[in-house]
């Protein structure tokens, strides 16, 4: 009551330290639900051993895992998780930190244009969005993602829509040394990866392309003119024409085509120009905003 009081008094006279920002409410989430907020919760759920889909719907098996979990907690068990049940159901994860609930905080993440690959893997790229997310939101920029940074993450709404990027692999499957590498013949990359999942480097339309003596089984991702291609994909996960966001599977690297080998081929076209895709790639691995394609150099990334 008395601490009550003070921090009231506090509040009042303007004490409590300006530097930090008010958070926002923990949102209420329940059966029925879907989107990051709710992917967040399932695999903080799943990072607490409940063996749910992460799939973004808050449907039946969520809602069961969540009365368990709050059952668990002395918590009132009504299967929605609102301001009494994040607190509790947040993990502070950092840089090192490779768990289902790094997946949690890089999906938050993204939800702010971070562009990280869901790949629960706390390194650097996690780490620099973690800390220009704090510095943006007025908290304390040690790039840890503790209860304050959790709650304004759940809890606020991302000021500009789009921007999101992706590395098209999962951050685990290729250091950044490969994404800096010169291509044989045009401004390109070629990422050695055998048969592995492809993601969406940016939100856009997906087609799908097959030239047979070259990119083989190809998939353009297009957006605002700029054309985003995958090649010698061995599987598709997303069909022609779909709408992709960033950081959407879209499909399995391969060996089609004119290729002596499995890996992923990327280039970057806008109007059939090829741009060096190197820049582009090492800022979304750094957590930083990408370059504008158009700025791109055209040579100097090929022999
Ligand atoms: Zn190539």
């Amino acid at each position: 009551m008395l601490v009550a009081g003070l921090i009231a008094f506090g509040v009042l006279i303007g004490l409590v330290s300006p530097a930090q920002a008010a958070l926002p409410s923990w949102p209420n989430v329940k059966i029925g639900a879907n989107g990051p907020i709710v992917l967040s919760a399932q695999h903080l759920l799943r990072h607490r051993g409940y063996n749910i889909a992460a799939d973004g719907d808050f449907g039946s098996g969520t809602q069961a895992a969540v009365k368990q979990f709050q059952s668990a907690n002395g918590l009132s068990s009504d299967g929605e998780i609102g301001p009494n049940t994040w607190p509790k159901l947040v993990v502070s994860v950092q840089r090192g930190n490779n768990s289902e609930a790094v997946r949690a905080a890089q999906v938050q993440l993204n939800r702010y244009g971070y562009g990280l690959s869901v790949d629960g893997d706390f390194g650097g790229g996690t780490y620099n969005a973690a800390v220009a997310f704090q510095s943006s939101h007025g908290l304390s920029a040690d790039g840890e993602v503790g209860p304050n940074t959790w709650q304004a993450l759940v809890g606020g709404t991302p000021s500009s829509g789009g921007g999101s990027y992706s590395l098209p692999l999962a951050r685990s499957a290729l250091p950044r040394s490969e994404y800096d590498d010169p291509h044989h013949d045009y401004p390109a990359i070629d990422l050695p990866v055998s048969y592995v999942p492809a993601y969406a480097m940016v939100s856009g339309t997906a087609y799908r392309l097959s030239e047979p003596n070259g990119c083989g089984n190809g998939l353009r991702i297009v957006k605002s003119g700029v054309d985003y291609l995958y090649c010698h994909l061995s599987a598709y996960s997303v069909a022609n024409g779909a709408a992709v966001r960033a950081g959407d599977r879209v499909a399995t690297t391969g060996n089609t085509g004119n290729s002596t080998g499995p890996h992923l081929h990327i280039a970057i076209k806008i109007s059939g120009t090829s741009y060096c895709p190197q820049n582009f790639l090492l800022a979304i691995y750094d957590g930083r905003t990408p370059p504008a394609p158009s700025s791109l150099p055209r040579t100097g990334c090929f022999y």
